[in-house]
């Protein structure tokens, strides 16, 4: 295929997130991190205990965060730190610590309503379990559309019940199918998360769920290796029995990737592939200091190597 018959547009080998941005807003617009404050069904007991074997929040909390803050305290620090940063004007503000829809309607209405009220906040994104919203939330988040930009992010992690129950997910594939389902067409852009390489899963285990979440209604696809952080079960279960797990080491992360991708159907927006925990957090896999970046341009070169693309083995079912 000429790369000018993409049809995202462009000429990367993949629908990528921030062409995609570009095209949405005509300028530069910074996701802003918070912690309003969230638990989690899973910690609580609500669903489950202990949390998903992999977690632990502080891999992916910036500094400015902190529930002690209010939301708009939190927001403002962002905003100061990132406008010295970027010539940035407008700001998202991200909804990201533990399940951003855990909690009633009034609560939530506050919590959204204080980040939008912030001057320069355009919008929210909102990161939550499959299992944590209902029609009434929906309905909100849906009159939010249409002044704001929603992105409503569901972490589904994989596709296979028996690796969710494994993680202790206390989640579904079937619950992220319904979440999806009673999310679409309200307006709200939708996101999906996946952690590739968890335990019992294969490379073809995977590449079927690339199969699967390509006939699913969302926009936005999220990706990561899975990485074994400190402070969380994974860590125990890695030093007693490693042979639990299947590592991806860079190259063989690199052409999974790109067989993936090449599964997928071609409107998704690829969000992310890979994720860089704290070095002092990471336990395994340690990649040599390779940077995000430095993988993902070898995901696309290898994509042109091969005269391939995003959906190029994508078959309609
Ligand atoms: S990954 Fe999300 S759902 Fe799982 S324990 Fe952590 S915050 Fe809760």
């Amino acid at each position: 295929m000429n790369t000018t018959n993409y049809p995202w547009g462009h000429e990367k080998p993949y629908n990528d997130f921030s062409s995609f941005f570009k095209t949405l807003f005509k300028e530069r617009v910074q996701k802003i991190s918070i912690d309003a404050g969230f638990t989690c069904p899973n910690r609580n007991g609500d669903k489950a205990k202990g949390g998903c074997t992999y977690c632990n929040n502080d891999t992916f909390t910036p500094f400015y965060t902190s529930p002690i803050k209010s939301v708009a305290e939190q927001l403002q620090e962002g905003i100061t730190f990132f406008s010295k940063k970027y010539k940035t004007q407008q700001y998202l503000a991200y909804f990201q610590a533990y399940s951003n829809t855990y909690a009633d309607i009034k609560t939530l209405k506050k919590l959204y309503q204080e980040a939008l009220n912030v001057p320069g906040v355009i919008g929210l994104v909102i990161s939550t379990r499959p299992d944590c919203i209902d029609e009434q939330k929906l309905d909100y988040l849906e009159e939010l559309a249409k002044k704001y930009f929603i992105l409503l992010e569901f972490g589904a992690e994989s596709c296979c019940n028996k690796t969710l129950k494994r993680i202790n997910r206390a989640h579904t594939f079937e619950d992220t199918i319904s979440a999806l389902q009673m999310a679409k067409n309200r307006g709200l852009h939708l996101g999906l998360h996946l952690l590739m390489g968890l335990p019992g899963e294969s490379d073809e285990s995977m590449l079927a769920c690339a199969e699967k979440i390509s006939s699913l209604p969302f926009h936005t696809l999220k990706m990561h290796q899975l990485q074994i952080v400190r402070k969380t079960k994974m860590e125990q279960q890695y030093a007693q029995t490693p042979e639990m797990f299947n590592l991806f080491t860079p190259e063989r992360y690199i052409n999974f990737m790109v067989n993936f991708l090449e599964r997928l159907r071609p409107d998704m927006i690829i969000e992310r592939f890979i994720s860089e925990s704290p070095p002092d957090m990471l336990i395994a896999p340690k990649w040599g200091g390779m940077k995000n970046y430095a993988i993902v341009n070898k995901i696309e070169r290898q994509l042109i190597e091969r005269n391939s693309h995003q959906g190029k083995r994508y078959r309609i079912k």
